[in-house]
């Protein structure tokens, strides 16, 4: 059959691409009221991931949207279940996956569509000091010490 299928149809807003850049203005004006319709050639995700790194700007989105505080959750959860500190906008990917296996939380991604034995990547990059500001908000308490290894471990109770 077919899929060359001719409609009309009437938007404020046609995105021609569902690419980081299509998809973030999509979301963002689908925010801000607007209507929009999305048009992408593919019917599916792309077969090699093309943004492994997010920069910290993307936070300034996530933020306008209300996902910061899932994405820091989850940044914090990798900082005190694997020691991995890294910077908040990385561990978006983290927190998408949780939301996934999470249905008490509006699934990002139906986890049907994920077949069983599947490995599932998670690139974090970056450390959570870069954003030193979220960092010290986040934690339950600074603890000054001088850079010195013994002094450090003996401080954090090592
Ligand atoms: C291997 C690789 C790794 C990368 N890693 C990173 C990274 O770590 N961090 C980072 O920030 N950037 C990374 N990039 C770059 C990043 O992927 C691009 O800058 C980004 O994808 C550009 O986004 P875009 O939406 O402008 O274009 P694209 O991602 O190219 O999206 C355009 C979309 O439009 C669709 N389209 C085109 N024409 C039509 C049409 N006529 N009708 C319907 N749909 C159409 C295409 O199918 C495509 O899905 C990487 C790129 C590659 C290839």
């Amino acid at each position: 059959m077919s899929h060359n299928v001719l409609m009309e149809t009437d938007v404020p807003v046609l995105v021609v691409g569902g690419g980081p850049v299509g998809l973030t203005l999509a979301i963002d004006l689908a925010h801000r009221g607007q209507r929009v319709l999305l048009v992408e050639q593919r019917d599916g995700p792309s077969e090699h991931p093309k943004a492994t790194l997010l920069g910290s700007r993307s936070m300034e989105l996530f933020r306008r949207w209300g996902l910061d505080e899932e994405i820091f959750a989850a940044q914090m959860w990798l900082a005190s279940n694997e020691g991995i500190f890294v910077e908040p906008a990385s561990a978006a990917s983290i927190a998408g996956l949780f939301k996934t296996l999470n249905p008490a939380s509006g699934r990002a991604y139906d986890p049907g569509k994920i077949r069983d034995g599947a490995r599932i990547v998670c690139t974090v990059t970056g450390h959570g000091l870069k954003d030193v500001d979220v960092a010290k908000d986040r934690c339950s308490g600074v603890i000054n010490s001088k850079a010195d290894r013994k002094e450090i471990l003996h401080k954090i109770g090592l």
